[in-house]
């Protein structure tokens, strides 16, 4: 067992200029039931869109896209909007969410706390945002980062994540496989290209939840893994799926069922699209055992999901109860 305090962790952040956004990345990689999990929800907002946010707003201000006091405006299902509204906080810029309604109130919540202002439009898809927001971002003073489109949520991932993840992996060890749910596709197409600079045979593996056969049928359906399958297929999955190995199916419970599995065995307190990736990689490694390494994403952390899934099962038992049994024993 490694002792507590050695991990590879260490952010050192000894400078008065630091904030917070420096505290994104470097999360722990950890191989759990022989999969390979990397911990995103770590990062500072909560999820994986931390970086894409961080990356894409200074790309923007050394672009001249960006200026101070400008507004930025994003369409989000939740976990971008948190991240964006958070380095919009950090730097100063004023921050508008549009977001869907029908997804879990605390992404609402934290992008309020960070300071945005939140506009909802649409039913749990976030395809009427895009266009609310496509518009507002065309005002004087508005920057709109486009995350379903945007080349540089691609690059991101291929220079950030996706070379994380390898400098993590045991000396000598490749990736065999990546699966991800996509939501924009910023991060299977991103890591995914990282991942095939390394080897070329990697497995890429797209998820979208089985209520919601968007990519593989053309279908749009009602699920419960929120943060993928937003109702369309994202621009950059279209421009890259012929780098797509596969795209698979999970369905919502199956989902749920391995977020509540690993929270109560692993301690991981993760979202439901963390469940279906672990859900999907466990059945590939089913089919094929012969693949060895297969690295998946703990995407966001499931205290975004409390009042969903997890305040309506708290039972506590009062302490004479506990008494009582403990003298029957
Ligand atoms: N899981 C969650 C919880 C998310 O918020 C997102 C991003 N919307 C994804 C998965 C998918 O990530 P990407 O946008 O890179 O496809």
């Amino acid at each position: 067992m490694t002792p507590a305090g050695s991990g590879e962790r260490i952010i050192m952040v000894n400078d008065s200029r630091a904030t917070v956004l420096d505290a994104i990345g470097s999360t722990p990689l950890i191989e759990v039931d022989g999969l390979w999990l990397k911990l995103e929800f770590l990062n500072p907002s909560g999820s994986i869109k931390a970086r894409m946010a961080r990356y894409i707003i200074e790309r923007a201000e050394r672009e001249g896209l960006l200026h101070p006091g400008d507004t930025i405006v994003e369409a989000s299902s939740g976990n971008t909007g948190n991240a964006m509204s958070m380095v919009a906080a950090v730097k100063g810029y004023k921050m508008i969410v549009v977001m869907p309604v029908g997804l879990s109130p605390e992404r609402a919540a934290i992008s309020s706390a960070f300071g945005a202002e939140l506009v909802n439009v649409g039913n749990f898809h976030v395809n009427e945002a895009l266009t609310l927001a496509s518009e507002l971002g065309k005002r004087p003073g508005h920057f709109a980062p486009h995350q379903f489109e945007s080349e540089w949520n691609v690059e991101e991932n291929r220079t950030w994540l996706g070379p994380e993840i390898l400098a993590q992996l045991p000396e000598g060890r490749i990736p065999d496989a990546f699966v991800m749910g996509v939501g924009t596709g910023g991060t299977l197409i991103g890591v995914g290209q990282a991942f095939r600079a390394r080897n070329p045979d990697v497995l890429i593996v797209g998820l979208e939840p089985s209520e919601s056969c968007t990519i593989q049928c053309g279908d749009t359906g009602l699920h419960k893994i929120e943060g993928i399958a937003d109702g369309f297929v994202p621009a950059i999955y279209q421009r890259n799926r012929e780098m797509v190995s596969r795209v698979v199916a999970v369905h919502s419970d199956d989902a749920i069922a391995e977020m509540r599995y690993l929270a109560s065995h692993h301690g991981l307190l993760v979202g439901p699209s963390s469940g279906a990736n672990i859900v999907a990689a466990r059945r590939l490694v089913r089919e094929d055992p012969s693949l060895a390494t297969v690295v998946t994403i703990c995407c966001d952390e499931g205290e975004k999901y409390l009042s969903e899934y997890f305040i309506p099962g708290v039972h506590a038992v009062d302490a004479a109860t506990l008494a009582s049994s403990i003298k029957e024993d």
